[in-house]
C-alpha cells in the first residue's frame, strides 16, 4: 500500500459498511478503503440469528455476507475486532482503538455503526438474560435453547420478540412474551393487524403478556429466574430475552468537532437528502437518519434491505463529493422502505410508511391461513401498504403501491389490482 493514497474509511463492518465498501470499489474509488469493525466476524448477516440460527437450521458459517476470497478481492484495508473511538469531522481524523493510538487521516467516512440494544436497569452481568443483536448473542441463547423443556421470557413484542418467541416455541418451549402495547408489533402495524398476530402467537402456545411493562428481572443468586412485571407479579423463566428496542451507535461521533461540524446526534446521525451529516461523513443503514425528500420527512430505519440500498447510496454520494468531475452529481436517497419478518410459516412485508399511520384500511382480513393487506396512511395520502400471508407476487406488487404518497382511492384502486386473482401465484 502506497504512502500518501487517500483514505476513505467506513465505520461498521455489517450490511450496511460492506455495501458502501463494495460500491466504493465498484463505482471506481482507486483510493484506500479502510473498514473498521468491532466484531471480530467478517461481514454477517443478521436477519437469520433471530431466525434460521437461533433454531439451529443454519450453522453460523452461513450467515458470512461473502466468502473470503470475495472479500479478499476488495483490496481492503480490513481492521475487523476493532472499535472506531472517534472521528472529528474538521480535521477529517479517525482514531481507533481503545488505546487510541491509531489515527487515520481520511479524504471521507461512512458511519454504518448500527445500533445496540437496551437492556433494563439490573439487567447487566445477571446470568440467562439475553440480547438479541450479534452472531454471538444468538449463539448464546440457541445454546440455552437447545437443552429441552425451557421457560423463556421474551420481554418486547416488537419484530425481534416475536420472530424470537415463534422460534422458541417451535423448539418446543414454554413461551411467554410480554409487551407493553396492547397487542404484538402494534407500533409499527397497528391494533388490527396486531390482533391478528397476537391470535397466531396464542394459537402457537406463547402466553401473551399484552400492556404489562417490565420493570426488572427476578434474579436468585446472580441467575434470572423470572421477570418482574409493574403490577408486582412475576413472569417466571429459565431465560429471559430483552428486546427493547436499541439506541444509535454514535458515540464516537461525539468528539470535539462534532459541534464544530454541527453534527445532529439527537436520534442516530441527522444526514440530508444526500445521507451526509458534514463535509466528508456519510451516514449508512440503522444509524442514520436521513431526511426523504418524497416522503417529506426524516427517516431512520432499521432494516436490512435499506442497510446495503444506503450503503451504496453513500459510497456513490461521497464519491461525488469529492471528485464531481469524475464520479458525477449526488442523488437523493429515495428508497421506498421494506422490511419482512417471518413468524411460524408467515410472512409479513411492510412496503413504505407503517408507523405513525393516522388511517389503517384493511380490505383483505383472513383467519385460517392468516391472510391480510392493508393500507397505511395520513391525512389524504397512502404511504405504506401491508402483507401479511400474501401470495408472493401478490406482496411484491404492493411495493407499487406504496411507492409514493397517493390518494386513497388511486391506492385502494391499485391494492385491488394488486390482488386480482391473475397477480397471484
Ligand atoms: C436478530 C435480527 C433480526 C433481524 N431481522 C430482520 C428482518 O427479518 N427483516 C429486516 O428487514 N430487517 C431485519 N433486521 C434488521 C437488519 O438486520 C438491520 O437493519 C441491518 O443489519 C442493519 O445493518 P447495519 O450495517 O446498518 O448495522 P449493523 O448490522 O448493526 O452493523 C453495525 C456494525 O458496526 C459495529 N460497530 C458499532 N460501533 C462501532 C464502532 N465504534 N467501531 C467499529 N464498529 C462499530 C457493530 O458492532 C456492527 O458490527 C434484523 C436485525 C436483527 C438484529
Amino acid at each position: 500500500m502506497s504512502a500518501g493514497r487517500p483514505r476513505v474509511a467506513v465505520v461498521g463492518a455489517a450490511a450496511a459498511g460492506l455495501a458502501a465498501a463494495e460500491g466504493l470499489r465498484r463505482l471506481g474509488w482507486d483510493g484506500e478503503i479502510s473498514l473498521v469493525g468491532d466484531e471480530p466476524h467478517p461481514p454477517y448477516d443478521r436477519p437469520p440469528l433471530s431466525k434460521q440460527v437461533l433454531s439451529g437450521a443454519w450453522e453460523p458459517e452461513r450467515v458470512a455476507l461473502r466468502d473470503p476470497a470475495q472479500i479478499a478481492g476488495l483490496g481492503l484495508d480490513l481492521r475487523l475486532g476493532t472499535r472506531a473511538r472517534s472521528y472529528d469531522p474538521v480535521r477529517r481524523m479517525l482514531v481507533l482503538g481503545d488505546d487510541a493510538r491509531t489515527e487515520l487521516r481520511c479524504a471521507g467516512v461512512i458511519a454504518a455503526t448500527g445500533v445496540t440494544p437496551r437492556t433494563l436497569p439490573g439487567a447487566e452481568g445477571v446470568e440467562g438474560v439475553h440480547v438479541l443483536r450479534t452472531l454471538d448473542d444468538a449463539l448464546a441463547l440457541r445454546r440455552r435453547l437447545a437443552a429441552p423443556g425451557r421457560r423463556l421470557a421474551v420481554v418486547g413484542g416488537g419484530v425481534l420478540g416475536a420472530e424470537a418467541a415463534a422460534v422458541a416455541r417451535g423448539l418446543g418451549h414454554d413461551v411467554a412474551l410480554v409487551c407493553a402495547g396492547g397487542t404484538v408489533m402494534e407500533r409499527v402495524l397497528g391494533a388490527e393487524a396486531g390482533r391478528l398476530l397476537a391470535g397466531l402467537h396464542r394459537d402457537h402456545g406463547v402466553a401473551l403478556h399484552t400492556g404489562r411493562a417490565v420493570t426488572g428481572i427476578r434474579a436468585v443468586a446472580g441467575r434470572a429466574v423470572g421477570v418482574v412485571l409493574a403490577d408486582g407479579t412475576t413472569v417466571e423463566a429459565d431465560d429471559v430475552l430483552l428486546a427493547i428496542g436499541s439506541t444509535p451507535a454514535v458515540d464516537w461521533l461525539r468528539g470535539p468537532g462534532a459541534e464544530a461540524a454541527g453534527l445532529d446526534l439527537s436520534d442516530g446521525l441527522g444526514c440530508d437528502e444526500f445521507c451526509a451529516a458534514a463535509p466528508g461523513l456519510y451516514g449508512a443503514g440503522d444509524v442514520a437518519r436521513w431526511y426523504h425528500p418524497v416522503l417529506g420527512r426524516h427517516l431512520r430505519l432499521e432494516h436490512r434491505m435499506n442497510a446495503a440500498e444506503q450503503g451504496l447510496a453513500a459510497a456513490r454520494n461521497l464519491l461525488a463529493e469529492l471528485d464531481p468531475g469524475r464520479f458525477g452529481e449526488r442523488r437523493a436517497f429515495t428508497p421506498v422502505p421494506y422490511f419482512w419478518s417471518d413468524q411460524y410459516d408467515v410472512r409479513i412485508q411492510g412496503y413504505g410508511l407503517l408507523a405513525g399511520a393516522d388511517r389503517i384500511e384493511v380490505p383483505v382480513r383472513e383467519g385460517d391461513p392468516l391472510r391480510l393487506a392493508a393500507l397505511y396512511g395520513t391525512g389524504d395520502r397512502v404511504t405504506g401498504a401491508l402483507s401479511i400471508g400474501l401470495a408472493p407476487r401478490q406482496a411484491r406488487s404492493l411495493r407499487a403501491v406504496a411507492a409514493a404518497p397517493t390518494p386513497w382511492p388511486e391506492a385502494t384502486e391499485r391494492l385491488a389490482d394488486a390482488l386480482a386473482p391473475a397477480a397471484a401465484g
